[in-house]
């Protein structure tokens, strides 16, 4: 994210938010790296700065549920729907989905949880959770209340807060699914690509709902290891990303991806419209004009089922590199 202007204003967060087209971008010129803060109260920084709980059933939030959105305290960055929301009976706000690129994920200090924290401005939100059943999306985002502000639904459309969101985003984010192997490498390679907001690693493409890894890699399942990509179509674009995809991963083994054999590691493009697929069939036909035999499956997007948490951003935790992705020039 370093880099892009955090100057928040009215358009943008409508944007991002999808309620309506931009219309006056924010002051501040593209170069600049400076971020607005709130002032936090003390408590507030026990808990944003330092990392701290709130007390369950304590917060404002927690069985709110007002039509509008949840927004950072500390830097006003839009991140959770109220439509997201709803009770698990913990004594926090949990959600089942974010707003795309909003949320960070790090494995916790106590090595087990994983923490969840402001993508823009780093500010502690409390922890996420996956495979507990509380909703279809099967995802439990705990949040403390003294983390979130909230905006409703009707007071943003007439005064255009909460008065955030990234000045350069003109669009809103999109997303890209791809299966190129073993799912810690392709995320890894894509992840540090410009114009990626952030890459989760899961399973797309079988029939087994909610699959666990361990299901994945016995085989039968039908899933692919798959990075979602969320990304900002202001800085770079799904051709982009498919060329990529293309050159970090070998498209012309078959059910296999260097050491990791079996269907879960085939290479496949899972689009989420028209525009992806031709743009992906286009990539395909010039790299077998160019003599690759590209085995390369197209399929239509299904259920992105997020893997395991350890799964997430596996090399950067564990300090290891990619031992079968590699960039090779193939266009
Ligand atoms: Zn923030």
């Amino acid at each position: 994210m370093i880099g892009h202007v955090f100057v928040w204003g009215l358009s943008a967060a409508a944007i991002v938010i999808g309620l309506r087209p931009p219309t006056v971008m924010s002051a501040g010129n593209s170069t600049e790296k400076t971020m607005i803060y709130n002032k936090l109260t003390p408590d507030e920084e026990r808990v944003i700065l330092h990392k701290g709980t709130e007390m369950p059933f304590s917060g404002k939030y927690y069985l709110y549920n007002a039509d509008g959105t949840y927004t950072c305290k500390r830097c006003g960055a839009p991140l959770y729907r109220s439509t997201d929301k709803f009770d698990a009976g913990c004594g926090w706000p949990s959600f089942d989905d974010e707003i795309p690129g909003a949320i960070k994920r790090a494995p916790d200090a106590d090595g087990v949880s994983t923490e969840i924290t402001c993508a823009h401005c780093g500010g502690h939100l409390g922890h996420v959770f996956v495979g507990e059943g509380f909703t279809p999306k099967n995802v439990r985002h705990c949040v403390n209340s003294i983390s979130l502000n909230f905006v409703p639904a009707h007071e943003m459309e007439k005064t255009g807060s909460p008065k955030v969101v990234l000045a350069s985003h003109k669009a809103p984010p999109e997303k890209a699914y791809f299966a190129g192997g073993c799912f810690w490498g392709t995320e890894y390679m894509l992840e540090k690509t410009e114009g990626v907001i952030s890459v989760r690693v899961g399973y797309m493409g079988g029939h087994t709902a909610n699959p666990t890894y361990q299901q994945v890699c016995e085989g039968g399942t039908g899933h692919a290891e798959t990075a979602e990509v969320v990304f900002d179509p202001t800085k770079t674009n799904y051709e982009k990303l498919a060329r990529l995809f293309f050159e970090i991963h070998d498209p012309t083994q078959k059910n296999r991806q260097g050491p990791d054999v079996g269907e879960q590691y085939r290479s496949a493009v899972f689009y989420v419209d028209d525009t992806q697929k031709q743009i992906a069939a286009k990539l395909i036909d010039i790299l077998k004009s160019k003599g690759y035999n590209v085995v390369t499956e197209l399929s239509k997007a299904g259920t992105f089922w997020q893997a395991e948490d350890y799964h997430q951003d596996y090399y950067d935790h564990t300090g290891k590199q990619p031992y079968c992705h590699f960039y090779q020039k193939r266009f």
